[in-house]
């Protein structure tokens, strides 16, 4: 039997992953910026963590989850995390962080599951990078995340994202919309999909961003959540705008972006590819969730956050033509017991300051280790045999140039470290 990967898992092989490792690399230092915290928390959770957090009848819980019983007396149901919110939330009312530092920036990265129906820009297996704020109320926190956001699109040469922000109130004023809509959806009735009408019932303003075109027509001329603010979820919204004013493409409002759970509130975003990604255009979303933490056991502290697919950040870059310089690689060429000796500890001297460095361990013709270096992409290759060995010089041969230059063992460290090092990549 052939074995192979499971539908909608993939595996990142050298070449992919260069660009992976940037963007993480550049978000870790982008969030380090604006004072965030890594954390990192299990793969593996309870469900009840995951159905009490995003509700049950939303489409992850009721269809995407991959859930088992575990092998205890109580066959505990355990669920590979969908998302990454609940899990941080959970570590922080577990570990009482809020006792601690009142306010907490944290991020994580890793992979996330959901069973969905695999297709560019979306896995079974994904990956995401997330950012939490927890204790804090004000706009400014709102818009600071969103900042944060763009200024990782800039450092990774991200272009035609667009923002997209709503308001979707609070517990005081979203009951009034939700009527509001829930009478006119009732109106529309037999023309909304099967899911949506159930939707109607479930959480009526999950119908909103149904990706159906008949309900995405239908909800077009719906009444919009912006006109049911409060005094302080329409200040708090027209703070958050005011504060990214500078922004460019300036963000745009969608009054039909929402999140269906009730601990959600005012502000909600996504960041959307201009094109590039088809119909999975989505490349972070997130928002306020000054409920959540409280429902999920712990004090009533205030939360906003979001989540970016780094799949699709990845997508969007290779697509716009991104690509890696490859760091130098220093290859040695040997030829004899004595010369291979030597350039194994010079390849570890070197190493331990930063070069990159390749050998052979057998013995093999400079030719065919010439076209070894070659094909490993090798900047320079050190060409070392009997005679370098007497004369203590070795020869070092530039591959794009053919130029070849003798090296001094006497100070054959620094020179080959020099050209060679980190900072040369
Ligand atoms: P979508 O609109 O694609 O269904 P979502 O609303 O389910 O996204 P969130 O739960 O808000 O997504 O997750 C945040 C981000 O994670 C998304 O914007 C997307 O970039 C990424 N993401 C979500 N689901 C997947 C998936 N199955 N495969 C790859 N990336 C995903
Ligand atoms: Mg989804």
């Amino acid at each position: 039997m052939k074995l192979t990967r499971i539908k909608g898992f993939s595996d990142v092989p050298p070449g992919e992953i260069e660009l992976w490792q940037r963007i993480e690399q550049r978000a870790v230092q982008v969030f380090a910026a604006y004072n965030f915290k890594e954390i990192r928390v299990p793969i593996l959770e309870k469900s009840e963590l995951f159905s009490r957090s995003l509700g049950e009848s939303t489409d992850v819980i009721e269809k995407e989850m991959y859930t088992f019983a575990d092998r205890d007396a109580k066959a505990t149901l355990l669920s590979l995390r969908p998302e990454g919110t609940a899990g941080v939330v959970r570590a922080y009312v577990e570990g009482k962080l809020h006792q601690v530092e009142p306010v907490r920036k944290l991020y994580y990265l890793g992979p996330m599951f959901r069973r969905e129906r695999p297709q560019k820009g979306r896995l079974r297996q994904f990956h995401q990078i997330g950012a939490e704020v927890f204790g804090r109320t004000d706009p400014f926190v709102d818009a600071e995340l969103l900042l944060m956001l763009r200024d990782l699109w800039e450092e990774l040469g991200v272009s035609g994202t667009v923002l997209e922000v709503n308001s979707i109130g609070c517990v005081e004023c979203r009951p009034g919309y939700r009527a509001a809509l829930v009478a006119f959806l009732e109106g529309r009735r037999g023309e909304l999909c099967a899911d949506c009408d159930r939707r109607l019932e479930t959480n009526p303003l999950r119908v909103l961003d149904c990706k159906r075109e008949s309900c995405a027509g239908i909800v077009a001329a719906a009444p919009s959540i912006l006109s049911h603010l409060c005094a302080e979820c329409r200040q708090h919204f027209d703070s958050v705008l005011e504060l990214l004013k500078d922004m460019r493409p300036e963000p745009v409002v969608n009054h039909r972006l929402v999140r269906g759970l009730d601990y959600y509130c005012r502000t909600t975003f996504e960041w959307k590819a201009g094109t590039g990604l088809g119909s999975q255009n989505t490349v972070a979303a997130g928002g306020r969730y000054d409920g959540l933490v409280q429902s999920l056991g712990g004090p009533p502290v205030a939360g906003v956050g979001f989540a970016l697919g780094v799949e699709r950040l990845a997508l969007l870059l290779s697509e716009g033509g991104a690509s890696e310089p490859a760091a130098a690689l220093l290859y040695l060429a040997w030829m004899g017991e004595e010369a291979q000796r030597w350039t194994f500890a010079l390849a570890q001297r070197l190493r331990r300051r930063g070069v990159r460095v390749d050998l052979d361990g057998e013995t093999r013709s400079l030719k065919s280790q010439m076209r070894r270096a070659d094909k490993l992409g090798a900047r320079a290759v050190l060409i070392v045999g009997p005679d370098e060995m007497t004369k203590g010089r070795a020869v070092l041969r530039h591959m794009a140039t053919r130029e070849q230059i003798e090296v001094d063992f006497a100070n054959v460290d620094d020179s080959l470290a020099e050209p060679f090092g980190p900072a040369s990549a």
